[in-house]
């Protein structure tokens, strides 16, 4: 008989967030494949346990899933854990599952913590639809660009943050979507959980007055919750490029219009391509 995998979630924080059904899981595994063998290894001897570990993280998944379908085709109990919160959310899983699913092997949700589900039930924005980044992307650039696309999509947003990049990621909040409303969760459920609400500015200001480390999560804010200023129309932007052109040329006018509006020179320039005028962009 087939053997079962059941992806298990753990607590992020607070050893007490874990399910009844997790912990009979983690009871009577023949195999539990973990992120971090140490951090698991801690987690079950907090709960009494002694199963057979084996490290299945980002570097080594791909070695490892032979081992893994074997022992399931023997008919074995896997469970699968990330080092903290849900496998699969920022986290490996997805190659395992999506092999066991293709060879006919069970694949059981063991539902419980994340720091996605944590962050978004105490931020206290009304976010009927949210997107999650993830982890922003390192580079400035395209930190950037998705910030600001996130930005006109009037959607809130949750994003993963290593402490290290915090202030960054603030930084390109300040430029491209300063008026958002920012929650900055960190350390949830454990003793220094702290949670800083603000605009980017605001938050940053706080940071470098009293830097913070530790887990965290950034939650912006969509426009249900007046999260962005309501971006000018295509109409609005022109006429404030041609006001502008009476005194300058059309280059001079998208800077300007730009600044004054608010929003990257790249919109107004899309919105005026068609406008007659002396100058380009550069
Ligand atoms: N799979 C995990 C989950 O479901 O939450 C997330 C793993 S991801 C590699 C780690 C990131 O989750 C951290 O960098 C941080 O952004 C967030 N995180 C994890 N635990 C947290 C906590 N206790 N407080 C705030 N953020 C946390």
């Amino acid at each position: 008989m087939a053997g079962e995998l059941y992806v298990c979630a753990t607590p992020i924080g607070n050893l007490e967030d874990i399910t009844f059904r997790a912990l009979r899981a983690l009871r009577e595994a023949d195999l539990i494949a973990a992120e971090d063998t140490k951090r698991t290894r801690a987690l079950l001897s907090h709960y009494d346990i002694s199963v057979p570990l084996l490290s299945y993280n980002a570097h080594n998944r791909k070695q490892r899933v032979p081992a893994i379908m074997a022992k399931l085709k023997e008919g074995a109990k896997v469970v699968l854990v990330s080092d903290a919160g849900t496998p699969g959310i920022s986290d490996p899983g997805p190659l395992l599952v999506a092999e066991a699913r293709k060879e006919g092997i069970p694949v059981i949700p063991l539902p419980g913590p994340s720091a996605l589900s944590a962050a978004l039930s105490i931020c206290g924005f009304d976010m009927p639809q949210f997107t999650f980044t993830g982890f922003l992307p390192r580079r400035e650039g395209e930190r950037e660009k998705l910030l600001l696309e996130l930005r006109e999509s009037g959607r809130g947003v949750v994003c993963y943050e290593a402490p290290h990049r915090i202030e960054d990621a603030l930084a390109s909040l300040a430029k491209v979507w300063p008026e958002a409303k920012v929650a900055l969760m960190r350390e949830l459920t454990k003793i220094y959980e702290e949670v800083l609400v603000g605009s980017p500015a605001e938050l940053a200001a706080e940071l470098a007055r009293n830097p913070r480390r530790g887990e965290m999560v950034l939650v912006i804010a969509g426009d249900k919750e007046g999260g962005r200023e309501k971006a000018p129309s295509q109409d609005q932007i022109q006429e404030t490029v041609l006001a502008l052109m009476e005194r300058m040329d059309k280059k001079g006018a998208i800077k300007e219009a730009a600044a004054e509006l608010g929003i990257p020179k790249r919109l107004v320039y899309q919105a005026v391509i068609d406008l007659p005028g002396r100058g380009e962009m550069d």
